[in-house]
């Protein structure tokens, strides 16, 4: 049949105009109903308006292009001509539902029509051929209701204030002294209609409409304009989701799940979206419309035997009560779901996808009414992918590109019970994945003393700082109210595979007082919270989590990735245990060990104070003796655990404000270290004092300004790589210097480390293998690249520090303004969380092109936390780095994302060009 308007596609009666392909113009919904139309799958009969309506709408001051209304009403003779039923008819009525559907889905954000063409007349006919008076008069209530609210747009006055109608519906159960709503009679059903309908007139000023042309015209306009909604607009910012792709409407042919005992309606899933078994998955409600399993009232019944047995066991209900009570649907109706099963499987084949359908069985008939992708965890995508390649549904290279990078960090944590319920006080940023729950503490110290006696505690501070390091250790979970994802608490949790919510702008903590507050609600020292580092979700009180486990799936998943990738992966590690489970998690080397977080500790800092605060050489050696051999043990621990990779050893980085001694009782203590007076050093430590210490005395400058520091350093390093060959361990240290801009500052900071090596070597005898190389993170050193490759073995991207320079924005100071840089559409992303491909990739690339013109064979990773980070990955791989280096916990995020870019690179083949 010629199609009847360029933006009308007909679907039903075993053929459909549209196709799964045409998501864009059909949404999501419209593209697999004509999808399944077109396989002959039983769907109830109906027509999809295009998205292009959606936009000439809004353009044009709400009116419909032209001839849509004469072609609609051609598609609804259409329907009516396969049905054997007529739209507004007295004796056999067809009833339409008006359904949005964008590209994506947008899970409840906009409105739905059902039941629509009933009146006065027409229930009547409803009535005779249903031969069910209440099933007539129930549909009718539910259609002025749904027509009032979303048409005529009757909401609840104020925000406190119950819904108008579900008052009426409440105030009739009271009249009647029943309780549920099935139990209110026939009667009460048309009074209601009545009483909605007078509700109607005197709220809005007019009748329901008559006129079923009427009601089919209105609802499709408040289906489109439902695209502009407020929950609409909040979804779509929060997704990214562009406010002109605009919803389709379908229209469609109602069928009935509430007509009696033989009909039921339902979901389904292909397999399990939490575990990905095979098999069919889901629920349903015999007797009832789609809205009611939604409004989850009545308990909804499993959909085969296997898992209504798992129900049972899982709440304690014995066999002959659920044969009775909770009938699967296996049972119940043991043809239709031979029927869905044999549907679900041809749709999943032909989708080659993990599907969710919803159905609906009308006196026994299955009738398909949606589907999509299934959402599902980390863990059963990983299963689905590589079970689906088992089962030749995909190739391996299609399974690495089904699973998103960030969902696989979920496995190495644990997370909270998706079945638990939660009361969401805030969120801040995902700073570091898992989900704890502790007793809430504000200082360090306090950390250590309750967790001592053997309780969990969450360590609450405005920001940390390494002084706070002792409560990070024992906390379950960090959370702060300021800083970003690359501020100090969220690098130091992510390094220690803690969780962490950082920025959370929202709390206003009050140390004094021993309380955090978000709006009203308020929470004291000792009382519990949850913390989802993956959501970044601030939640009251206790949730239950669930542990993770490396499975079968997940290994041989993760090896498919490694074979796809080019890109190497490495970790940042700062201990030998952190090491050792980068090792484990697949790290093929150390890309940063940063030395400064080495003296974290309580009894490593004073060490560390002391030399920076060192008044002379003299003070300076004896500080250095004392941290020499601590740092040699660590890298004797480190680089063994790494024995045969390389491991990238960073000489001291310390922001000086991080490090100074801030309370009276710090400086006390240390003075007494020391030898000196508690004034003295304050002295000393105002006089270090700086207006901008990330721009102050760091990094490369140190070391300048005092060689013994570097120097002794180097030693310890080399020394411990010397001490492990003598033992047969192959130690590849490789020595970098942080915050280099100027070749003439490596050349001086490298003749000391290899006048070092040369002592080493001479004393200990035999020839060291070492490199030296640096760190490139200060925007001229991109543009000297050419100069700066000449003299160094390696460059890597620090692009904590590149993004902030680049940029100008603070990395520490920045989080509570990015928000409206992000929400004002100026930024797309965090740029410390996703690599700005323009500026600061713009930079690297730079950085590369005249590096590897000066050496050939420059080895170039990325050790800021932009390494864990699948975008970030994918740059990279396109900039042609060599590896990239990330927190241990996100390794498995950045081999899936560098096998993924690999994969989309073989098929781009553009690959430089178009970063
Ligand atoms: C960086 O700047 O990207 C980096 C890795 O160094 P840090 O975060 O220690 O400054
Ligand atoms: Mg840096």
């Amino acid at each position: 049949m010629a199609r009847v308007h360029p933006d009308i596609y007909f679907f039903g009666g075993g053929t459909a105009e549209g196709r799964a392909d045409m998501r864009d113009l059909l949404g999501g919904k419209g593209a697999n109903l004509a999808e399944m139309a077109s396989l002959k799958l039983p769907v109830p009969p109906g027509f999809t308006i295009s998205t292009r309506v959606c936009n000439y709408f809004y353009d044009h001051g709400h009116k419909y292009p032209k001839a849509l209304d004469t072609a609609a009403a051609k598609s609804v003779a259409r329907v009516e001509k396969i049905l054997g039923r007529k739209f507004g008819d007295a004796k056999n009525p067809l009833l339409v539902s008006v359904r949005s559907g964008a590209r994506v889905s947008m899970p409840g954000m906009m409105d739905t029509v059902l039941n629509l063409g009933l009146t006065d007349e027409t229930v009547k006919g409803l009535e005779a051929v249903s031969g069910n008076a209440r099933f007539a008069w129930d549909s009718y209530r539910r259609f002025c209701q749904m027509y009032g609210d979303v048409v005529l747009k009757l909401k609840p006055e104020n925000k406190n204030d119950r819904d108008p109608f579900e008052e009426l519906i409440e105030r009739k159960k009271i009249h009647r002294g029943v309780k549920e709503d099935v139990e209110l009679s026939v009667d009460d059903l048309r009074e209601l209609v009545s009483e909605f309908r007078d509700l109607i007139r005197s709220r809005v000023g007019r009748d329901l409409p008559q006129d079923p042309e009427k009601q089919l015209w209105e609802a499709i306009g408040a289906v489109f304009d439902s695209w502009n909604n407020d929950r609409a607009i909040a979804y779509r910012k929060f997704n990214n989701i562009p406010g002109d792709w605009g919803t389709a409407v379908t229209v469609q042919s109602m069928v009935f799940g509430n007509l009696g005992a033989d009909c039921a309606t339902g979901v389904a899933f292909t397999r399990n979206p939490s575990t990905g078994a095979r098999g069919i998955y889901g629920e349903f409600l015999p007797n009832a419309q789609g809205e009611d399993v939604v409004a989850g009232i009545r308990t909804p019944l499993q959909i085969s035997l296997a898992a209504g047995r798992e129900w049972a066991e899982r709440n304690s209900v014995v066999e002959a009560e659920r044969v009775a009570r909770f009938p699967t649907l296996e049972e119940s109706f043991p043809l239709v779901y031979k029927e869905l099963l044999k549907i679900a499987q041809r749709l999943e084949k032909h989708f080659r996808d993990m599907q969710d359908m919803e159905f609906t069985i009308e006196r026994g008939r299955l009738f398909m009414l949606q589907t999509r992708t299934g959402k599902r965890t980390a863990e059963a995508a990983v299963r689905t992918a590589v079970e689906m390649v088992g089962e030749r549904l995909l190739d391996r290279r299609a399974a690495l590109m089904r699973v998103e990078p960030v969902q696989l960090e979920q496995l190495l944590h644990p997370r909270l019970d998706p079945a638990a319920a939660k009361e969401v006080i805030a969120r801040g940023l995902p700073a570091s994945p898992g989900a704890v729950s502790g007793e809430v503490v504000f200082s360090a110290d306090e950390a250590t003393v309750v967790q001592a006696a053997g309780r969990k505690v969450i360590l609450v501070r405005h920001e940390t700082s390494p002084e706070d390091i002792h409560g990070m250790q024992v906390a379950e979970g960090i959370l702060t109210a300021r800083g970003g994802m690359t501020s100090h608490a969220a690098v130091v949790a992510r390094g220690m595979g803690k969780c962490c919510v950082a920025g959370c702008s929202a709390l206003e903590i009050d140390y004094a007082g021993g309380a955090l507050k978000v709006g009203d609600r308020v929470i004291r020292r000792g009382e519990y919270i949850t913390l989802d580092g993956s959501t970044g979700e601030v939640i009251a009180g206790r949730v239950p989590t669930v542990q993770p486990e490396m499975s079968d799936f997940f290994v041989k998943f993760m090896h498919w990735a490694d074979q796809e990738r080019k890109l190497g992966v490495r970790a940042n590690a700062d201990t030998p245990s952190d090491a050792r489970l980068a090792r484990e998690y697949g790290a093929e080397g150390i890309g940063l060990c940063r030395t400064e977080h080495m003296f974290f500790g309580p009894d490593r800092i004073d060490a560390m104070r002391e030399m920076i605060m060192a008044e002379d050489k003299q003070q300076r050696a004896r500080a250095l003796d004392k941290i020499v051999p601590m740092q040699r043990a660590d890298f004797v621990g480190i680089l063994r655990e790494m024995a045969g990779l390389p491991v990238t050893i960073r000489l001291l980085d310390p922001p000086l404000h991080e490090f100074l001694p801030k309370e009276d009782e710090e400086i006390r203590k240390l003075a007494e270290n020391i030898g000196t007076t508690p004034e003295r050093l304050r002295q000393i430590r105002d006089s270090l004092e700086e207006f901008n210490p990330m721009l102050g005395h760091r990094g490369a400058r140190l070391g300048v300004s005092y060689p013994e520091i570097y120097r002794a350093q180097a030693r310890a390093i080399l020394e411990a790589a010397t001490a492990l060959r003598a033992e047969g361990v192959r130690a590849i240290p490789e020595i970098m210097l942080p915050l280099i801009g100027e070749r003439k500052e490596f050349e001086v900071l490298a003749a000391d480390i290899r006048d070092v090596a040369r002592e080493v070597a001479s004393r200990d005898g035999g020839k060291l293998q070492y490199h030296i190389g640096t760190m490139i993170e200060v925007p001229r050193a991109c543009i000297e690249a050419g100069e700066i490759a000449a003299v160094a073995d390696f460059f890597s991207f620090g692009t904590n520090d590149l993004t902030q320079m680049t940029y100008g924005l603070s990395r520490d100071d920045s989080a509570r303004f990015l928000d409206d840089y992000i929400s004002r559409g100026i930024y797309k992303k965090d740029p410390f969380q996703e690599l700005d491909p323009e500026g600061v990739g713009g930079l690297m690339r730079i950085a590369i092109e005249r590096g590897r013109k000066a050496k050939k064979n420059l080895s170039i990773g990325i050790c800021g936390e932009h390494g864990g980070d699948p975008a970030s990955v994918k740059l990279c791989h396109k900039l042609g780095l060599d590896y990239v280096s990330c927190s241990p916990f996100r390794l498995p995020v950045a081999r899936l994302a560098a096998a993924q870019a690999a994969i989309e690179g073989r098929k781009s083949k553009r690959e430089f060009k178009d970063v």
